[in-house]
């Protein structure tokens, strides 16, 4: 059985004497094993990662730069096969996989410009003889936990940029899909890291609670569900640490009369059941509004009925892979009888599809739902799609007001008054007209508000750089001396 790495000084460890089970999803088999950290283990991963501070915070950022365009070239040759690796231990299918791997070597392209994405400002003469300059400066050790449903992506959101500004680095991967992290820990190593600069400890609450009090992290990356985004928030910044913690969502999906119906139900169907519905991006709720409610249902359980699901990690082709765990099977299951038992109509039941072993269930559809209603509230974060019906924008827009997240939220809609009164009035920090899953790329930030993200910095483009470095402003005073002022050549030519 594989055990996978702490990474520690340069050095990888197996040992320990509490181990958590990695689960294959498609199988339901456990394929490996991961040792539980305790504050120990993050107390030498700290060390390592504060002794190495010095040396690479000094290495010149084009040079980092030239490490992370190694790291790249790494990445893009190892695509594949760490593809197969997040397939593997999450379930995802290959080509979603591959799309997540892609997102995640963007991240490390964006921060091969971290020469220019550092530049200061200066000015000079902002007082007579007095020149003024702001540069930016790492922060320190820092540490980035993680969540299970990207792998490879979510820590590639955080630790590129951080070692590019000059930080060290402690990942703390999630405890059901650590194979992923350990080999980008691999790869970064191929390419010649310096021994502590990137160190990985896996855990669980003991090994996150150990780097939130530990005095020498200066700053926390967190993605994850809501409780732990908003403790982990409040624990670091209660140590002293700058936090950024993004957390869950219930995005809407608003459809208007004029939408076109066939490309938005492909859109919705990939937005709510893409990656089994395990996005902090999924659409989770539907509005239709008026008479487009009923053809549209008609087609999403149509099109959902029609998905194969199956295992994902033995090369056949499949529309939808398992979920992480039969626990959380069951506990998406289960919201169908709650939906059911609250009122609403379950049009598309995927309870029992799939078959074998692994941790399946098909994609289902819930209408009629009520906003009260529990499945429009809590994230679900597998294949079910509520349909809230509304009866014009107004309503719709309201929908948005009432749900304690506000990650993502998108319209459909031909109308370009209809899509600026969402894009202006939605109460969620990520648009997309048109469009089913908004996420942005590596040089935007993933702008999640209300309950979706606790901090101010987001992670992604210039906010993450902002996040990782310190502002340091210097005041300039020269006095020239009389001689020196009579041999100024502008002085002396009265220029
Ligand atoms: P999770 O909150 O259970 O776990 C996230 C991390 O926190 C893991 O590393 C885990 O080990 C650690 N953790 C778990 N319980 C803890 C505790 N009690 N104390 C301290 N640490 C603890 O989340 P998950 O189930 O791994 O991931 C799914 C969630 O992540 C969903 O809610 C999803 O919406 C969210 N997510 C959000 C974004 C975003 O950008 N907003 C992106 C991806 C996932």
């Amino acid at each position: 059985m594989i055990t996978a790495g702490h990474l520690i000084a340069g050095q990888w460890r197996t040992a320990g004497d509490r181990f958590g089970p990695v689960f294959n999803p498609s199988t339901g088999k456990e394929q490996a094993r991961v040792p539980m950290a305790g504050p120990e283990e993050v107390d030498e991963a700290v060390a390592a990662a504060r002794a190495a501070l010095p040396g690479w915070a000094e290495t010149p950022a084009v040079e980092r730069a030239q490490m992370l365009f190694r790291f790249r070239e790494k990445l893009v040759a190892h695509a594949e096969d760490l593809a197969r690796t997040v397939t593997r231990e999450h379930g995802k299918t290959i080509s979603e996989s591959r799309a997540s791997v892609q997102r995640g070597i963007e991240m490390v392209e964006f921060a091969c410009g971290i020469p220019s994405l550092l530049m200061g400002q200066v000015l000079p003469n902002i007082a007579s003889n007095v020149d003024c300059e702001t540069v930016r400066h790492p922060v320190g050790v820092c540490a980035g936990i993680t969540p299970f449903n990207f792998p490879a992506m979510v820590p590639l959101w955080m630790f590129p940029v951080a070692l590019a500004c000059g930080n060290t680095f402690v990942l703390k991967p999630s405890e059901k899909v650590p194979l992923s992290a350990v080999r980008l820990g691999e790869l970064l190593g191929e390419c010649g890291i310096p021994a502590g600069v990137f160190n990985i400890v896996h855990g669980g609450k003991e090994c996150v609670d150990a780097l939130l009090t530990h005095p020498h992290v200066a700053a926390i990356s967190f993605v994850g569900s809501t409780a732990i985004a908003k403790y982990v928030y409040e624990m670091g910044t209660k140590h002293g640490k700058r936090v950024q913690a993004a957390g869950g969502a219930k995005n809407h999906l608003i459809v208007m009369p004029d939408a076109d119906l066939e490309q938005t139900a492909r859109a919705i169907q990939a937005a709510a059941f893409g990656c089994a519905g395990e996005r902090c991006m999924a659409g989770s709720v539907a509005v239709p509004v008026g008479k487009i409610a009923d053809p549209l249902v008609e087609i999403l359980c149509r099109q959902a009925s029609a998905m194969s699901v199956g295992p994902t990690d033995n090369g056949a082709t499949v529309d939808m892979g398992p979920v992480i765990s039969r626990e959380h099977r069951d506990k998406v299951a289960a919201y169908l009888d709650v939906a059911k038992n609250e009122g609403a109509t379950v049009a598309l039941d995927g309870r029992g599809k799939g078959g074998g072993d692994g941790f399946l269930i098909g994609p289902s559809v819930v209408d009629k739902v009520a906003p009260a209603m529990r499945v429009a509230k809590e994230e679900i974060f597998g294949p079910v799609l509520s349909v809230v019906r509304a009866g014009d924008l107004e309503e719709a827009l309201s929908l948005g007001r009432n749900v304690p997240y506000g990650n993502g939220a998108s319209i459909f809609t031909r109308s370009g008054y209809a899509a600026r009164q969402f894009k202006h009035h939605f109460n969620a920090g990520m648009i997309g007209i048109n469009v089913g899953v908004p996420a942005p790329m590596a040089w935007f930030p993933f702008t999640g508000w209300n309950q979706s993200f606790f901090g101010d910095l987001h992670i992604q483009g210039v906010e993450g750089v902002h996040f990782y470095t310190r502002q340091k402003t210097t005041m300039t005073r020269w006095f020239a001396s009389a001689a020196e002022s009579a041999q100024d050549p502008i002085w002396k030519t009265g220029k």
